[in-house]
């Protein structure tokens, strides 16, 4: 964009600076934080009770907060693949694999942001997101140095949000006039749930719900009680685990209250996103403090809190999803949305008071995947990869009985049409080193043994 075509869009978004004055401060900078595992209704924002995000509920104050916002997998990478190249999971080559699979082949929101003039950093605390997934297309600086790991798994590497915060302000600190993209990644929500000395102790009036006492799983990613790698000595009742999850979620808050000083002290003005990579299930459908292996509200479900010069802040009830945020965090910048993307820039239609467009949209594990729309969802699950697939429907919010269809037979061919599509999945190349494999099969992504 030119500069008269810069003047244009920023007349037209409200950037042209705030006093009455003539000339537009420039591009802003942009930021998404994706933060992993954070179940919305947890938020205060979203409507929890205690206080686990006093700098996300203030953040989103000034900003449009949509309630019914959908993850494109309940797995991180896939996920995180959706957001960068707004494809739903079996159109990008990540597919629903998490870990050995790579982004390939595609146009990515930190390229167009680079070459558009942006700075763009990437700051990431998931040992899944590390370098050999291809997220790191585009970005001048990928930091996935992990310093920590897992309790129940050492190999598995994270990095928590104050040092991960640390290192995108001294990024931050460092750049210059240009305008950045930003893109930070939290993993404190993420289990095993062990929030720092002094962040648990607000949540303990949690302790008190009555909660089952719940069997050590042997394995990560089955039904019935706690997955191995989630297991706490001496803890057995998911009221005790939710308290530990609510102080993760605090502490993460904090440092998220940091970014967004680093962010406002560089005087220009910026746009930034806040969602989930998936949610979390804490007894829905017998899952226990597990995600991946279901498309169900409870793993589907993620915040999407948005603010920007010249949107007003409100609340939103049409869904959105991962696939909307490269078009919608490109048109806020003032550059044009990816013609082939498969999701809506927001910005027109909330600046224009229009409501959202009637669509599908996919949340993909592989086994499992869900269509919603409106209120509701079409869910086609299947026991084994080449199985065929069944179908069912229920209401997402206060849904409890699975409902006969299809009720809506376009919404069911769509639903298939998108099951068919061919898989693309490109391994990672020149294979995994050893301890990769074993961090992957420990975590139940690597059948190979
Ligand atoms: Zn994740």
């Amino acid at each position: 964009m030119d500069l008269r075509g810069w003047l244009r869009f920023a007349l037209g978004a409200g950037l042209a600076g705030a006093a009455g004055c003539s000339a537009p401060a420039g591009p802003p900078d942009v930021v998404l934080v994706v933060v992993d595992t954070l179940r919305a209704d947890h938020l205060g924002s979203y409507g929890f009770a205690l206080p686990t995000s006093p700098h996300v509920d203030r953040f989103a104050a000034e900003s449009v907060l949509f309630e019914r916002a959908l993850a494109a997998s309940a797995n991180t990478v896939p996920s995180h693949a959706s957001l960068m190249t707004s494809r739903f999971v079996r159109e990008h080559s990540v597919g629903w694999i998490n870990g050995t699979t790579r982004l390939e082949d595609a146009v990515t929101l930190a390229m167009r942001f680079r070459e558009a003039g942006f700075e763009t950093g990437a700051f990431v605390s998931n040992f899944v997101l590390r370098r050999a997934v291809g997220l790191d297309a585009g970005f001048d600086v990928y930091d996935d140095e992990l310093d920590a790991a897992e309790p129940n798994r050492p190999d598995f590497t994270e990095r928590n949000a104050e040092a991960t915060t640390a290192r995108a302000r001294a990024w931050l600190a460092r750049q210059s006039e240009r305008p950045v993209f930003l893109f930070v990644h939290y993993q404190d929500p993420h289990g095993p749930y062990t929030p720092p000395p002094g962040w648990r102790e607000p949540f303990a009036a949690l302790e008190a719900e009555s909660s089952p006492a719940l069997p050590v799983l042997a394995r990560d990613d089955a039904a019935g009680g706690i997955p191995r790698y989630q297991a706490l000595p001496g803890l057995a009742h998911l009221a005790q685990y939710r308290s530990r999850y609510a102080g993760e979620i605090a502490y993460f808050d904090a440092s998220f209250g940091r970014l967004l000083e680093a962010l406002d002290a560089r005087g220009r003005p910026n746009v930034v996103l806040l969602t989930a990579d998936h949610g979390e299930s804490f007894g829905e459908n017998g899952f226990y403090l597990s995600h991946g292996h279901a498309t169900t509200p409870d793993q589907a479900h993620v915040p999407f809190v948005l603010r920007a010069p010249g949107l007003a802040p409100e609340r939103r009830s049409e869904p959105v999803h991962h696939v909307d945020v490269a078009p919608t965090l490109l048109e806020l910048a003032g550059l044009a949305p990816p013609e082939d993307a498969r999701g809506v820039a927001l910005g027109p239609l909330l600046r224009g008071g229009r409501p959202l467009p009637e669509r599908l949209l996919f949340c993909d594990v592989g086994t499992d995947v869900s269509a919603y729309a409106g209120d509701r969802f079409l869910r086609a699950s299947r026991s084994e990869p080449r199985r065929a697939f069944q179908f069912s429907q229920q209401r997402w919010e206060g849904g409890r009985r699975w409902e006969p269809i299809p009720s809506e037979p376009a919404d069911l061919e769509r639903l298939d049409a998108y099951l068919a599509h061919a898989e693309r999945m490109r391994p990672i190349p020149a294979a995994l080193s050893k301890s990769d494999r074993a961090r992957l099969r420990a975590l139940g992504y690597l059948d190979d043994e």
